[in-house]
């Protein structure tokens, strides 16, 4: 089995300061984050911004450039940022960000019934998006939140608008989307194509579970506050602890974590600083 990539999702567009003081909100918060959780053992770091007033998720450009240009000169971590329309669902709120060339964006290729909401992903928003990590050579990982949402993305390379091998993430137990049992897990890697890499993320308490099964079936993880803010019940978290208990474990179960320059070899990502 390959080594184990551990991403982290620190900030999210939820948690606020008042649900949990240790969420990074602010650019140098979240800076901070990336530089502790590599050391902690972290490869890849998936990255919203928040507006600093009211801590809502925004899609301000210099945001995410303050935060990646950070990340970058002060890490070697690989760079995910986000494309999540929660902060906002138009084409040209989420694109901009792109053009800072990451190595890699996250690209939903469905939609979700949220429990409040629509998170609208149409197939027009998820094509233009996936055009242009082609044109500024960034590695989308797909958010699979349902079953039909792999086929989606296995599509996006017949049409020329993504490159094989593919990278998913599987995201579990949120409500309205696919629940979080290794039933549905072993069901959606078996829906991949052979060649494509994978991560489970588990929503709220089925974080640590979904890890564990991730860890033993060959998969990889993602922890972070975006995803679950409690380390134990009644017990918050720091982005950092999550890491640390996951390298722990992956440990004791006969894998190490991927450094971010071996997952980069894993997920056959251009070497660091090169522009595609
Ligand atoms: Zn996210």
């Amino acid at each position: 089995m390959d080594k184990l990539i551990i991403t982290v999702a620190p900030t999210g567009s939820i948690p606020t300061k008042k649900m949990t003081p240790h969420v990074p909100i602010t650019p140098a918060e979240i800076i901070e984050a990336g530089i502790r959780c590599e050391a902690a053992g972290a490869a890849v770091f998936h990255i919203h911004a928040r507006d600093l007033k009211d801590e809502s998720a925004s899609s301000d450009f210099s945001l995410f450039e303050e935060i990646y240009t950070g990340l970058k000169q002060k890490t070697n971590l690989i760079l995910q940022i986000s494309t999540g329309g929660r902060a906002g669902a138009n084409y040209e709120e989420r694109n901009a960000r792109l053009t800072l060339r990451p190595e890699m964006a996250s690209l939903t290729t469905g939609s979700v019934n949220f429990p409040n909401r629509v998170y609208a992903n149409s197939p027009d928003l998820i094509a233009s998006l996936a055009k242009d990590m082609v044109r500024y050579g960034v590695k989308p990982e797909m958010e699979i939140f349902d079953v039909s949402m792999i086929s989606n993305a296995v599509d996006l390379v017949g049409r020329g608008l993504a490159t094989p091998p593919l990278h998913f993430d599987f995201v579990l137990g949120l409500k309205g989307a696919i629940p979080a049992t290794i039933e549905n897990l072993t069901h959606l890697r078996s829906c991949i194509p052979s060649d494509a890499t994978w991560t489970a993320a588990g929503v709220g308490r089925a974080q640590l579970p979904m890890n564990i099964h991730a860890i033993l079936m060959g998969g990889h993880a993602r922890v972070g506050l975006e995803d679950n803010i409690y380390y134990a019940r009644g017990e918050l978290a720091t982005n950092e602890r999550l890491v640390k208990r996951i390298v722990r474990l992956s440990r004791e179960l006969g894998r190490e974590p991927a450094t971010p320059d071996e997952a980069r070899e894993i997920l056959q990502l251009k070497p660091s600083g090169q522009d595609g």
